[in-house]
């Protein structure tokens, strides 16, 4: 008898222990590997909805995918040849969300400007080489003043009045993939994770007894710059020219591009956003590298920031005071620049 209580007490450790597991997965999406911890759930059910989350990161790769056939690939074809063109709801939503973070962003972030982007070599997955394209070629795209607002969706059907427009989605849809893909697990009882796309992220709950901490990936050294808490529902998003760019003649060019000179940026390192929505950080990130150490403030106000942190290109750290309120800095050398509240007026 005392044998089986033992037996059973054995069996309910290991089964709780199992509960109380953490169960990782790696998903690759939109170029990068995301993965995905699960705390405090079993092997079978993570793999239940993980399958879930696989084969949603599939479609939207498949369907949002910037230079590979695809949906959007197929609309972009009917915009160049100034054809109407059906679409699905998720698309179009897409879309709409699009046209919302231009506006927000005074048009820095603007998904239209596909056309640069791959004029620029980067609608590739190897690290584009070369000297930088035409400078007349160049001119000409940003002349045509591609954007969201051209774009005008009736009943599914796409009609864009600036054939010059293209849609590239590569600047938030990582964010929108993994706000999806915590919504998701949550609906199916998944109550503490994170998602981690290299260094992009969402996060549920907590990690046990704590909660999650993250890191911001340090632009010139190898490590973190900063580390941050991060509680249930945020997402830090971070947007750099220091990881994919092309190099010619030992210059650098960021895959970020200013949409009003079409020229990469170079006054910016990193620029991250903390925020609910992991789409609105993903597309502020991007936003924030246009605007540069200038325009950044007022960006962060008119998107409705009030956490971010600004890397500059002299190692000089920007940030709001509620994200210095929240990081640790790990770089004993950062160089700390003071800046008033993004929604105090200026004087
Ligand atoms: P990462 O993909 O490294 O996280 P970002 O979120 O900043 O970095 O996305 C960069 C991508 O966004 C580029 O590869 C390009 O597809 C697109 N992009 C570049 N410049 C802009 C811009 N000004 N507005 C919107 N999208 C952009
Ligand atoms: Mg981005």
């Amino acid at each position: 008898m005392k044998l089986l209580a033992a037996l059973l007490l054995l069996t309910t450790l290991i089964a709780s222990c199992a509960r109380q597991a953490e169960q990782k997965y790696t998903l690759y999406v939109f170029g990068t590997l995301v993965e995905f911890t699960l705390y405090g759930v079993s092997k079978e059910a993570g793999d239940e909805v993980m399958a879930l989350v696989s084969s949603g990161f599939q479609a939207r790769h498949r369907d949002w995918h910037a230079w590979e056939r695809g949906k959007l690939g197929e609309l972009n074809k009917a915009i160049r040849n100034g054809n109407p063109h059906k679409i699905d709801k998720e698309l179009a939503e897409l879309l709409v969300q699009a046209r919302k973070f231009e506006r927000l962003s005074g048009g820095l972030f603007n998904p239209a400007i596909g056309a640069l982007i791959a004029k620029w070599g980067f609608h590739s997955s190897d690290r584009p080489t070369g000297p930088p394209p035409d400078r007349a070629k160049i001119a000409r795209l940003v002349e045509a003043h591609p954007s969201m607002e051209n774009i005008a969706v009736k009943q599914g059907i796409v009609i864009s009045t600036n054939k010059a427009v293209q849609l590239d989605f590569g600047g938030f849809a990582k964010g929108v993939a993994l706000d999806w893909a915590a919504e998701l697990l949550k609906r199916n009882g998944i109550k503490n994770a994170i998602l981690n796309a290299g260094g992009d992220l969402n996060v549920i709950g907590r990690h046990g007894q704590r909660l999650w901490r993250v890191g911001i990936r340090h632009p010139r050294h190898w490590g973190v710059i900063a580390s941050v808490q991060l509680q249930s529902g945020e997402a830090l998003y971070t947007s750099g020219n220091y990881f994919r760019f092309k190099e010619h003649e030992g210059k650098r060019y960021s895959h970020i591009i200013d949409p009003r000179t079409g020229w990469p940026v170079d006054h910016i390192i990193s620029a991250s956003v903390l925020h609910e929505n992991g789409a609105l950080a993903d597309a502020a990130a991007t936003a924030l590298s246009v605007a540069g150490p200038k325009k950044w403030l007022e960006t962060a106000r008119n998107m409705g920031l009030t956490q971010v942190l600004l890397v500059d290109s002299n190692g000089g750290l920007y940030m709001t005071p509620k994200m210095q309120q929240r990081l640790s800095i790990n770089d004993r050398e950062a160089k700390i620049i003071e800046v008033k509240d993004p929604f105090e007026k200026d004087s």
